[in-house]
């Protein structure tokens, strides 16, 4: 791993570097809060997406660079027999077990930190007009926050988080509301953000609310390329 596993801030050191050249946007809310359905759309508009919840799905899926260092840590039985991550057993043992989440994220928080690096780089070469960095515990790591020109929050009542969740993941409820009680509150992420996206209506009601959030970047853009 070419990243320092001890130092938590290297992610912010590295992006911290590339700031400056594209306004950068942090898209947050808890499970099932619509974040993916809110990224989707910003891509289409023509954001730069880098989506830390799927580059850490990527390291853990077979052949992930993750894969190896968890077998060493955990044990083969933590691999299943896709050579994936074995995922519903993984979220027991660090439900259970806070070492065990401490050593998982030693593994993965510097990969995930990596790939985040590299893909805004890339990024930032193409002239992608802004970068949204989609992280769901965006507020709970409190590195972020300094790194970005503006946070989004994706917010819904809970009980419609639950209902989303078990519907698209076949969690069970139990499952999903240990993983919320985990989690930032509402409250909590709502009051770092510089815009609420309210996502307990309609998909076309979400759309319309994206595309406000796309014309205001591009206006911080624009302003900020005129006075530089
Ligand atoms: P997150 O990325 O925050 O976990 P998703 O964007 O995956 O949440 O949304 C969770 C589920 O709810 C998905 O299946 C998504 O299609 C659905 N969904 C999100 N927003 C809406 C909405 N406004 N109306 C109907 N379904 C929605």
């Amino acid at each position: 791993m070419a990243t320092d596993t001890t130092n938590p801030s290297s992610q912010q050191a590295g992006l911290g570097i590339l700031k400056g050249h594209t306004p950068f946007v942090g898209l947050t809310g808890g499970i099932g809060s619509g974040k993916s359905a809110v990224s989707d759309r910003l891509a289409q508009l023509g954001a730069g997406i880098v989506d830390t919840d799927l580059i850490a799905h990527q390291i853990t899926a077979p052949n992930g660079v993750a894969i190896p260092f968890i077998e060493k840590q955990f044990g083969p039985e933590f691999i299943d027999s896709r050579g994936s991550l074995d995922r519903a057993k993984m979220r027991s043992l660090v439900f259970a077990d806070p070492e065990a989440r401490k050593a998982l994220e030693m593994i993965t928080h510097p990969l995930i930190r990596e790939e985040t690096i590299r893909q805004a780089q890339r990024l930032i070469e193409e002239s992608t007009p802004y970068l949204v960095f989609v992280v769901p515990l965006l507020i709970e790591s409190g590195n972020w926050l300094s790194l970005l020109d503006y946070l989004v929050v994706v917010d819904c009542p809970e009980e419609l988080q639950i209902e989303r969740v078990t519907h698209r993941s076949k969690l069970p409820r139990n499952e999903v509301e240990r993983i919320l009680k985990a989690q930032a509150s509402r409250q909590e992420r709502i009051a770092h953000a510089d815009m609420v996206i309210e996502n307990q209506g309609s998909l076309d009601h979400l759309q319309a609310q994206v595309l406000e959030l796309h014309q205001k970047i591009l206006q911080i853009q624009k302003d900020r390329s005129s006075s530089s």
